[in-house]
């Protein structure tokens, strides 16, 4: 797992023996957090485009897009399509290589471009 935050990079201190810390806590440093809550706020209160907003709130609120470790602002995402799982989108705060993003690359229909504008804010 990871033990670095995915918004700064920075390492998270080992969680306390606490079974009661939730997972949430292990994917962001605290500040990060509170920034990320926020996002997710406003992600799931949007109406521009409610269904991709609802799912970046989701991919941020369980870690699914990660760094990439291969290149500065590039983050990986797998698909969440059961029939695909071994597929990987990348992602910077401008460009996806997801199906979405491709055919639609003037609409905000790309969940991973809305999560990675919140992880590079
Ligand atoms: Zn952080
Ligand atoms: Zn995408």
């Amino acid at each position: 797992m990871s033990s670095a935050c995915i918004k700064c990079g920075r390492p998270l201190r080992p969680e306390p023996a606490d079974a009661s810390a939730s997972a949430r806590a292990r994917l962001y440093g605290p500040e990060c957090q509170r920034q990320i809550d926020a996002a997710i706020r406003i992600l799931n209160t949007t109406t521009t485009c409610p269904v991709s907003a609802r799912a970046a709130a989701r991919l941020l609120a369980t870690g699914a897009t990660q760094r990439s470790g291969s290149a500065p602002h590039v983050y990986s995402t797998r698909s969440e399509n059961p029939a695909t799982p071994n597929i990987v989108y990348l992602t910077t705060p401008t460009r996806c290589t997801c199906p979405a993003a491709e055919h639609r690359p003037s609409l905000p229909t790309c969940k991973h471009l809305l999560a990675v504008v919140v992880l590079e804010a």
